[in-house]
């Protein structure tokens, strides 16, 4: 679609790739964000507390990308 905004379609990306790959990701329990298995602090809220289950890691990408989709559509509105 022509109209999308790029942005969006790049976290739309992002979101697949953490599908595909979550081993290598993992949920802040601070803030909720999708961060690297690499780091130690959340570059976010830097909390040090993280979630590595791979099914949540996958829920909460969907969880994100959904409410992405509805700050769009919020705007959109305006
Ligand atoms: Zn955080």
């Amino acid at each position: 679609m022509a109209n999308e905004d790029p942005a969006l379609i790049e976290r739309a990306k992002r979101a697949r790739r953490i599908v595909r790959n979550p081993s290598q990701y993992k949920v802040c329990h601070g803030c909720d964000s999708i961060v690297a298995a690499k780091v130690s602090i959340c570059p976010n809220c830097h909390g040090y507390r993280f979630e590595q289950e791979e099914a949540l890691v996958v829920q909460q990408a969907h969880i994100l990308s959904r409410r992405q989709q509805h700050s769009v559509v919020a705007e959109d509105l305006l």
